[in-house]
Protein backbone atom coordinates (compact mmCIF):
# COMPACT_ATOMS: atom_id res chain seq x y z
CA UNK A 1 0.00 0.00 0.00
CA UNK A 2 1.70 3.33 -1.24
CA UNK A 3 0.35 7.01 0.11
CA UNK A 4 0.24 9.08 -2.25
CA UNK A 5 -0.42 13.38 -2.07
CA UNK A 6 -2.21 14.43 -5.26
CA UNK A 7 -2.40 18.14 -6.05
CA UNK A 8 -5.04 19.32 -8.30
CA UNK A 9 -4.97 23.25 -9.98
CA UNK A 10 -7.30 25.75 -10.51
CA UNK A 11 -7.96 24.33 -14.38
CA UNK A 12 -8.55 20.88 -12.96
CA UNK A 13 -11.07 21.86 -10.87
CA UNK A 14 -12.60 25.03 -12.86
CA UNK A 15 -15.98 23.36 -13.34
CA UNK A 16 -18.45 20.91 -11.57
CA UNK A 17 -17.86 18.75 -14.12
CA UNK A 18 -13.70 18.66 -13.71
CA UNK A 19 -14.12 18.43 -10.31
CA UNK A 20 -16.40 15.13 -11.07
CA UNK A 21 -13.75 14.19 -13.41
CA UNK A 22 -11.03 14.43 -10.49
CA UNK A 23 -13.29 12.51 -7.77
CA UNK A 24 -12.74 9.63 -11.01
CA UNK A 25 -9.55 9.61 -10.79
CA UNK A 26 -9.21 9.89 -6.97
CA UNK A 27 -11.95 7.26 -6.34
CA UNK A 28 -9.81 5.03 -9.19
CA UNK A 29 -6.41 5.44 -7.11
CA UNK A 30 -8.51 4.17 -3.67
CA UNK A 31 -10.35 1.20 -5.72
CA UNK A 32 -6.39 -0.25 -5.91
CA UNK A 33 -5.64 -0.17 -1.84
CA UNK A 34 -3.59 2.81 -2.03
CA UNK A 35 -3.58 6.13 1.04
CA UNK A 36 -4.54 9.50 -0.54
CA UNK A 37 -4.30 13.11 -0.01
CA UNK A 38 -5.37 15.18 -2.49
CA UNK A 39 -4.81 18.70 -2.38
CA UNK A 40 -7.08 21.52 -4.25
CA UNK A 41 -6.91 24.89 -5.70
CA UNK A 42 -9.19 27.31 -5.87
CA UNK A 43 -11.30 26.94 -9.03
CA UNK A 44 -9.58 28.66 -11.96
CA UNK A 45 -10.06 32.20 -11.80
CA UNK A 46 -11.65 32.33 -7.88
CA UNK A 47 -8.04 33.82 -6.37
CA UNK A 48 -8.37 37.11 -9.08
CA UNK A 49 -12.05 37.13 -8.57
CA UNK A 50 -11.62 37.54 -4.73
CA UNK A 51 -8.50 39.93 -5.20
CA UNK A 52 -10.64 42.13 -7.36
CA UNK A 53 -13.45 42.18 -4.91
CA UNK A 54 -11.10 43.30 -2.48
CA UNK A 55 -9.31 46.43 -4.03
CA UNK A 56 -12.67 47.45 -4.42
CA UNK A 57 -13.06 47.70 -0.67
CA UNK A 58 -9.17 49.42 0.42
CA UNK A 59 -6.93 50.67 -2.06
CA UNK A 60 -4.55 48.36 -0.61
CA UNK A 61 -6.20 45.56 1.06
CA UNK A 62 -4.68 44.68 5.15
CA UNK A 63 -3.06 41.37 4.42
CA UNK A 64 -4.38 39.92 7.53
CA UNK A 65 -8.26 40.44 5.78
CA UNK A 66 -6.70 39.30 2.34
CA UNK A 67 -5.88 35.48 3.59
CA UNK A 68 -9.34 35.45 5.38
CA UNK A 69 -10.97 36.18 1.75
CA UNK A 70 -8.38 34.51 -0.47
CA UNK A 71 -8.87 31.25 1.69
CA UNK A 72 -12.31 30.89 1.17
CA UNK A 73 -11.33 29.86 -2.94
CA UNK A 74 -9.64 26.64 -1.53
CA UNK A 75 -12.34 25.78 0.69
CA UNK A 76 -15.46 25.90 -2.02
CA UNK A 77 -13.46 23.06 -3.81
CA UNK A 78 -12.21 20.56 -0.63
CA UNK A 79 -16.02 20.44 0.19
CA UNK A 80 -17.52 20.11 -3.47
CA UNK A 81 -14.75 17.30 -4.15
CA UNK A 82 -15.33 15.38 -1.01
CA UNK A 83 -19.19 15.66 -1.76
CA UNK A 84 -18.25 13.68 -5.01
CA UNK A 85 -16.45 11.58 -4.13
CA UNK A 86 -18.38 10.02 -1.21
CA UNK A 87 -21.42 10.40 -3.62
CA UNK A 88 -19.41 7.74 -5.94
CA UNK A 89 -19.48 5.86 -2.96
CA UNK A 90 -15.43 6.24 -2.23
CA UNK A 91 -15.28 7.72 1.37
CA UNK A 92 -13.72 11.14 1.85
CA UNK A 93 -13.16 14.02 3.94
CA UNK A 94 -12.27 17.80 3.20
CA UNK A 95 -9.98 20.10 5.88
CA UNK A 96 -9.28 23.59 5.33
CA UNK A 97 -5.35 24.10 6.32
CA UNK A 98 -5.86 25.58 9.82
CA UNK A 99 -8.09 21.84 10.45
CA UNK A 100 -5.18 19.62 9.71
CA UNK A 101 -3.03 21.92 11.76
CA UNK A 102 -0.50 23.39 8.87
CA UNK A 103 1.62 25.69 10.90
CA UNK A 104 3.23 28.69 9.36
CA UNK A 105 4.88 32.39 10.23
CA UNK A 106 2.63 35.42 10.22
CA UNK A 107 3.58 37.08 7.29
CA UNK A 108 0.29 37.20 5.23
CA UNK A 109 0.14 37.20 2.14
CA UNK A 110 3.08 34.70 1.39
CA UNK A 111 3.54 32.81 4.15
CA UNK A 112 5.81 30.00 5.26
CA UNK A 113 5.56 26.45 6.59
CA UNK A 114 6.62 25.86 10.13
CA UNK A 115 4.76 22.52 11.02
CA UNK A 116 2.23 20.07 10.29
CA UNK A 117 0.65 18.20 11.80
CA UNK A 118 0.16 14.30 10.69
CA UNK A 119 -1.88 12.67 13.17
CA UNK A 120 -5.55 13.50 11.78
CA UNK A 121 -4.76 12.88 8.34
CA UNK A 122 -2.95 9.24 9.00
CA UNK A 123 -6.36 8.57 11.06
CA UNK A 124 -7.89 9.52 8.35
CA UNK A 125 -6.20 7.33 5.84
CA UNK A 126 -6.34 4.15 7.99
CA UNK A 127 -9.81 4.62 8.50
CA UNK A 128 -10.02 4.09 4.60
CA UNK A 129 -10.87 7.63 4.11
CA UNK A 130 -9.59 9.74 0.94
CA UNK A 131 -8.58 13.30 3.05
CA UNK A 132 -8.74 16.23 0.48
CA UNK A 133 -6.72 19.33 2.18
CA UNK A 134 -7.12 22.84 0.99
CA UNK A 135 -4.21 24.21 -0.75
CA UNK A 136 -2.49 27.88 -0.23
CA UNK A 137 -3.01 27.98 3.22
CA UNK A 138 -2.55 27.75 6.80
CA UNK A 139 -3.01 29.15 10.65
CA UNK A 140 -0.62 30.72 12.66
CA UNK A 141 0.28 30.43 16.38
CA UNK A 142 -2.47 32.96 17.12
CA UNK A 143 -4.88 31.08 14.78
CA UNK A 144 -5.04 33.46 12.35
CA UNK A 145 -5.71 32.11 8.71
CA UNK A 146 -2.56 33.00 6.58
CA UNK A 147 -2.00 32.25 2.23
CA UNK A 148 1.59 31.16 0.85
CA UNK A 149 1.41 33.26 -1.92
CA UNK A 150 0.21 32.82 -5.43
CA UNK A 151 0.62 29.20 -6.49
CA UNK A 152 0.60 28.22 -3.32
CA UNK A 153 -0.96 25.08 -3.81
CA UNK A 154 1.96 23.11 -4.93
CA UNK A 155 4.04 23.56 -1.63
CA UNK A 156 1.14 22.77 0.41
CA UNK A 157 1.02 19.66 -1.48
CA UNK A 158 4.91 19.13 -1.25
CA UNK A 159 5.12 19.80 2.48
CA UNK A 160 2.13 17.27 2.81
CA UNK A 161 4.09 15.03 0.92
CA UNK A 162 7.01 15.32 2.86
CA UNK A 163 5.47 15.34 6.71
CA UNK A 164 3.31 12.09 6.01
CA UNK A 165 6.71 10.90 4.01
CA UNK A 166 4.34 9.95 0.67
CA UNK A 167 5.78 7.88 -1.75
CA UNK A 168 5.21 10.04 -4.49
CA UNK A 169 3.57 13.71 -4.79
CA UNK A 170 2.12 14.57 -8.13
CA UNK A 171 1.20 17.79 -9.27
CA UNK A 172 -1.94 18.07 -11.52
CA UNK A 173 -2.37 20.57 -14.09
CA UNK A 174 -3.51 22.16 -17.21
CA UNK A 175 0.22 20.65 -19.17
CA UNK A 176 1.34 17.05 -19.31
CA UNK A 177 4.68 17.88 -17.65
CA UNK A 178 7.14 20.63 -17.14
CA UNK A 179 8.31 21.59 -20.91
CA UNK A 180 11.71 23.09 -21.94
CA UNK A 181 9.82 26.88 -21.75
CA UNK A 182 5.91 27.95 -21.66
CA UNK A 183 4.27 26.15 -24.41
CA UNK A 184 1.99 29.19 -24.57
CA UNK A 185 4.77 31.29 -25.89
CA UNK A 186 6.66 28.46 -27.83
CA UNK A 187 4.23 25.87 -29.45
CA UNK A 188 7.05 24.26 -30.42
CA UNK A 189 8.01 23.37 -26.94
CA UNK A 190 8.85 19.85 -25.71
CA UNK A 191 8.31 18.15 -22.79
CA UNK A 192 11.06 16.78 -20.78
CA UNK A 193 10.80 13.23 -19.21
CA UNK A 194 13.40 14.57 -16.02
CA UNK A 195 14.57 18.12 -14.72
CA UNK A 196 16.75 18.46 -11.81
CA UNK A 197 15.97 20.07 -8.78
CA UNK A 198 18.76 22.79 -9.59
CA UNK A 199 17.35 23.65 -12.68
CA UNK A 200 13.83 23.61 -11.77
CA UNK A 201 14.52 26.08 -8.79
CA UNK A 202 15.59 27.95 -11.15
CA UNK A 203 13.04 27.97 -13.74
CA UNK A 204 10.19 28.75 -10.97
CA UNK A 205 12.86 31.41 -9.74
CA UNK A 206 13.30 32.83 -12.75
CA UNK A 207 9.34 33.24 -13.19
CA UNK A 208 8.12 29.60 -14.75
CA UNK A 209 4.43 29.76 -13.53
CA UNK A 210 4.38 25.96 -13.16
CA UNK A 211 6.01 25.10 -10.14
CA UNK A 212 6.04 27.65 -7.11
CA UNK A 213 9.43 28.07 -6.26
CA UNK A 214 9.26 26.97 -2.50
CA UNK A 215 7.79 23.41 -3.66
CA UNK A 216 10.87 22.80 -5.37
CA UNK A 217 12.74 23.75 -2.44
CA UNK A 218 10.59 21.91 -0.35
CA UNK A 219 11.00 18.89 -2.40
CA UNK A 220 14.90 19.01 -2.41
CA UNK A 221 15.25 19.47 1.12
CA UNK A 222 12.98 16.83 1.89
CA UNK A 223 13.75 14.46 -0.68
CA UNK A 224 9.86 13.47 -2.04
CA UNK A 225 9.22 11.99 -5.56
CA UNK A 226 7.86 14.87 -7.40
CA UNK A 227 5.68 14.52 -10.43
CA UNK A 228 4.35 17.24 -12.77
CA UNK A 229 1.63 15.82 -15.05
CA UNK A 230 -1.84 16.65 -16.95
CA UNK A 231 -5.08 16.27 -15.44
CA UNK A 232 -6.84 15.92 -18.78
CA UNK A 233 -4.56 13.35 -19.84
CA UNK A 234 -2.69 10.24 -19.04
CA UNK A 235 1.03 9.99 -19.39
CA UNK A 236 4.03 10.25 -17.59
CA UNK A 237 4.96 13.75 -17.02
CA UNK A 238 8.01 15.17 -16.12
CA UNK A 239 10.09 13.80 -12.84
CA UNK A 240 11.88 16.45 -10.62
CA UNK A 241 14.96 14.65 -9.72
CA UNK A 242 18.76 14.86 -8.23
CA UNK A 243 19.61 13.02 -10.99
CA UNK A 244 21.58 14.66 -13.86
CA UNK A 245 21.52 12.26 -16.89
CA UNK A 246 24.23 10.95 -18.44
CA UNK A 247 22.37 10.91 -21.36
CA UNK A 248 20.80 14.10 -22.27
CA UNK A 249 23.91 16.18 -22.60
CA UNK A 250 21.64 19.82 -23.58
CA UNK A 251 23.83 22.69 -23.12
CA UNK A 252 20.34 24.33 -21.88
CA UNK A 253 17.35 22.51 -20.59
CA UNK A 254 15.06 25.39 -20.85
CA UNK A 255 13.86 29.32 -21.11
CA UNK A 256 11.68 31.01 -18.50
CA UNK A 257 10.53 34.27 -18.44
CA UNK A 258 9.02 36.90 -15.90
CA UNK A 259 6.40 39.64 -16.84
CA UNK A 260 6.17 40.94 -13.37
CA UNK A 261 9.24 43.09 -12.94
CA UNK A 262 9.62 46.62 -13.74
CA UNK A 263 13.08 48.78 -13.82
CA UNK A 264 14.26 52.27 -12.78
CA UNK A 265 17.41 53.88 -13.03
CA UNK A 266 18.67 56.97 -11.02
CA UNK A 267 21.38 58.55 -12.81
CA UNK A 268 24.34 61.51 -12.12
CA UNK A 269 24.73 60.02 -8.53
CA UNK A 270 27.91 61.38 -6.83
CA UNK A 271 30.31 58.80 -7.17
CA UNK A 272 31.57 58.14 -3.36
CA UNK A 273 31.54 55.46 -1.15
CA UNK A 274 28.06 54.87 0.16
CA UNK A 275 26.17 55.88 -2.60
CA UNK A 276 24.91 52.16 -3.26
CA UNK A 277 23.69 51.57 0.44
CA UNK A 278 21.85 55.45 0.45
CA UNK A 279 19.82 53.99 -3.01
CA UNK A 280 19.10 51.00 -1.93
CA UNK A 281 18.48 50.86 1.84
CA UNK A 282 15.66 52.98 2.11
CA UNK A 283 13.65 50.46 -0.69
CA UNK A 284 14.88 47.53 1.39
CA UNK A 285 13.64 49.60 4.52
CA UNK A 286 9.84 49.95 2.38
CA UNK A 287 9.93 45.92 2.25
CA UNK A 288 10.71 46.33 -1.55
CA UNK A 289 12.60 43.01 -2.68
CA UNK A 290 14.96 44.16 -5.13
CA UNK A 291 16.08 41.66 -8.19
CA UNK A 292 18.68 42.87 -10.78
CA UNK A 293 21.16 45.57 -10.05
CA UNK A 294 24.14 47.37 -12.22
CA UNK A 295 26.22 50.34 -11.52
CA UNK A 296 27.81 51.68 -14.45
CA UNK A 297 30.64 54.72 -12.93
CA UNK A 298 31.07 57.62 -15.93
CA UNK A 299 33.94 59.84 -16.59
CA UNK A 300 32.85 62.57 -14.48
CA UNK A 301 32.76 60.89 -11.22
CA UNK A 302 29.24 60.30 -11.07
CA UNK A 303 27.52 56.48 -11.43
CA UNK A 304 24.56 55.62 -13.00
CA UNK A 305 22.04 53.18 -10.92
CA UNK A 306 19.47 50.51 -12.52
CA UNK A 307 17.31 47.68 -10.22
CA UNK A 308 14.63 45.60 -11.21
CA UNK A 309 11.56 45.31 -8.47
CA UNK A 310 8.44 43.30 -8.63
CA UNK A 311 5.73 45.35 -10.58
CA UNK A 312 3.47 45.73 -7.98
CA UNK A 313 6.28 47.57 -6.05
CA UNK A 314 6.91 50.01 -9.38
CA UNK A 315 5.09 52.82 -8.41
CA UNK A 316 6.18 52.87 -4.34
CA UNK A 317 9.70 52.55 -5.36
CA UNK A 318 9.44 55.15 -7.96
CA UNK A 319 8.28 57.56 -5.24
CA UNK A 320 11.57 57.00 -3.24
CA UNK A 321 13.79 56.94 -5.75
CA UNK A 322 12.46 60.03 -6.87
CA UNK A 323 12.67 61.62 -2.99
CA UNK A 324 16.74 60.02 -2.93
CA UNK A 325 17.44 61.83 -6.42
CA UNK A 326 16.73 64.82 -4.21
CA UNK A 327 18.47 64.36 -1.19
CA UNK A 328 21.68 62.94 -3.15
CA UNK A 329 21.95 65.66 -5.90
CA UNK A 330 21.56 63.30 -8.39
CA UNK A 331 21.03 63.77 -11.68
CA UNK A 332 17.37 61.98 -12.73
CA UNK A 333 15.47 59.06 -12.41
CA UNK A 334 13.92 56.81 -15.20
CA UNK A 335 11.30 54.12 -14.88
CA UNK A 336 9.75 51.41 -17.10
CA UNK A 337 7.55 48.88 -16.24
CA UNK A 338 7.18 47.62 -19.73
CA UNK A 339 10.22 45.25 -19.48
CA UNK A 340 10.60 41.56 -19.25
CA UNK A 341 13.34 39.61 -17.92
CA UNK A 342 13.78 36.13 -20.35
CA UNK A 343 16.56 33.77 -18.91
CA UNK A 344 18.30 30.55 -20.11
CA UNK A 345 18.70 27.85 -17.78
CA UNK A 346 21.17 24.40 -17.88
CA UNK A 347 23.05 23.10 -15.68
CA UNK A 348 25.23 22.12 -18.87
CA UNK A 349 25.87 25.67 -19.04
CA UNK A 350 28.99 24.64 -16.28
CA UNK A 351 31.16 22.95 -18.20
CA UNK A 352 30.74 25.24 -21.67
CA UNK A 353 31.70 28.69 -22.80
CA UNK A 354 30.29 30.48 -25.09
CA UNK A 355 26.65 30.56 -24.34
CA UNK A 356 26.35 33.67 -23.21
CA UNK A 357 27.61 35.29 -26.23
CA UNK A 358 25.43 32.95 -28.56
CA UNK A 359 22.46 33.75 -26.27
CA UNK A 360 23.40 38.04 -27.20
CA UNK A 361 24.16 36.93 -30.90
CA UNK A 362 20.89 35.68 -31.07
CA UNK A 363 19.09 38.81 -29.21
CA UNK A 364 21.28 41.11 -31.66
CA UNK A 365 20.11 39.20 -34.85
CA UNK A 366 16.35 39.68 -34.14
CA UNK A 367 17.43 43.21 -33.21
CA UNK A 368 16.25 42.93 -29.61
CA UNK A 369 18.47 45.28 -27.28
CA UNK A 370 19.52 43.95 -24.14
CA UNK A 371 18.88 46.42 -21.14
CA UNK A 372 20.54 44.65 -18.43
CA UNK A 373 22.28 41.15 -17.94
CA UNK A 374 22.68 39.03 -15.08
CA UNK A 375 24.07 35.63 -14.69
CA UNK A 376 24.87 32.45 -12.52
CA UNK A 377 26.58 29.26 -12.98
CA UNK A 378 23.56 27.64 -14.30
CA UNK A 379 21.58 30.15 -16.01
CA UNK A 380 21.97 33.66 -17.75
CA UNK A 381 19.55 36.57 -17.51
CA UNK A 382 18.55 39.65 -20.17
CA UNK A 383 16.10 42.38 -18.99
CA UNK A 384 14.46 43.13 -22.83
CA UNK A 385 11.82 45.73 -23.55
CA UNK A 386 8.58 43.31 -22.86
CA UNK A 387 7.06 43.39 -26.99
CA UNK A 388 10.00 41.35 -27.47
CA UNK A 389 9.33 38.93 -25.02
CA UNK A 390 7.49 36.34 -27.74
CA UNK A 391 10.44 36.63 -30.33
CA UNK A 392 13.16 36.43 -28.16
CA UNK A 393 12.15 33.29 -26.21
CA UNK A 394 11.08 31.68 -29.82
CA UNK A 395 14.71 32.42 -31.19
CA UNK A 396 16.46 31.18 -27.99
CA UNK A 397 14.22 28.25 -28.41
CA UNK A 398 15.19 27.67 -32.02
CA UNK A 399 18.83 28.47 -31.30
CA UNK A 400 19.89 25.95 -28.89
CA UNK A 401 17.44 23.38 -30.65
CA UNK A 402 15.43 23.17 -27.48
CA UNK A 403 12.87 21.40 -29.81
CA UNK A 404 14.76 18.66 -30.61
CA UNK A 405 16.30 15.11 -27.88
CA UNK A 406 18.99 16.47 -27.12
CA UNK A 407 21.74 14.23 -28.68
CA UNK A 408 23.66 11.33 -26.91
CA UNK A 409 26.75 12.26 -24.99
P1 LIG B 1 -2.33 25.23 -11.92
O1 LIG B 1 -3.55 26.08 -11.89
O2 LIG B 1 -2.62 23.80 -12.24
O3 LIG B 1 -1.48 25.39 -10.70
P2 LIG B 1 -0.57 26.98 -13.38
O4 LIG B 1 -1.27 27.92 -14.29
O5 LIG B 1 -0.09 27.50 -12.08
O6 LIG B 1 -1.50 25.71 -13.17
O7 LIG B 1 0.68 26.31 -14.13
C1 LIG B 1 0.50 25.68 -15.37
C2 LIG B 1 0.89 26.64 -16.48
O8 LIG B 1 2.27 26.94 -16.38
C3 LIG B 1 0.76 26.09 -17.87
O9 LIG B 1 -0.55 26.25 -18.37
C4 LIG B 1 1.80 26.86 -18.67
O10 LIG B 1 1.22 27.89 -19.45
C5 LIG B 1 2.68 27.50 -17.62
N1 LIG B 1 4.10 27.24 -17.79
C6 LIG B 1 5.09 28.17 -17.65
N2 LIG B 1 6.28 27.65 -17.89
C7 LIG B 1 6.09 26.35 -18.20
C8 LIG B 1 6.96 25.27 -18.53
N3 LIG B 1 8.30 25.43 -18.60
N4 LIG B 1 6.42 24.06 -18.78
C9 LIG B 1 5.09 23.87 -18.70
N5 LIG B 1 4.21 24.85 -18.39
C10 LIG B 1 4.70 26.08 -18.13
N1 LIG C 1 -5.52 29.71 -5.72
C1 LIG C 1 -4.19 30.22 -5.49
C2 LIG C 1 -3.71 30.98 -6.71
O1 LIG C 1 -4.46 31.13 -7.66
C3 LIG C 1 -3.22 29.15 -5.10
C4 LIG C 1 -2.95 28.10 -6.16
O2 LIG C 1 -3.74 27.92 -7.08
O3 LIG C 1 -1.92 27.42 -6.04
O4 LIG C 1 -2.61 31.47 -6.72
MG1 LIG D 1 -0.03 26.84 -10.11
Amino acid sequence: MAVYVYKFGGTSVGSVERIKAVAEKVKKVHDQGDQLVVVVSAMSGETNRLTTLATQMQTAPIAREMDVLLATGEQVTTALLSMALNEMGCPACSYTGGQVRIETDSTHTKARIKSIDDKKIYADLNAGRVVVVAGFQGVDEHGNITTLGRGGSDTTAVALAAALKADECHIYTDVDGVYTTDPRVEPKARRLDKITFEEMLEMSSLGSKILQIRSVEFAGKYNVALRVLSSFSEGRGTLITYEESAVEQALISGIAFNRDEAKLTITGVPDIPGAASKILGPVADANIEIDMIIQNVADDATTDFTFTVHRNDFVKAKDILIKICHDLNAKAVTADDSIVKVSIVGVGMRSHAGIASKMFAVLADEAINIQMISTSEIKISVVVAEKYLELAVRALHAAFELDQEPKEA
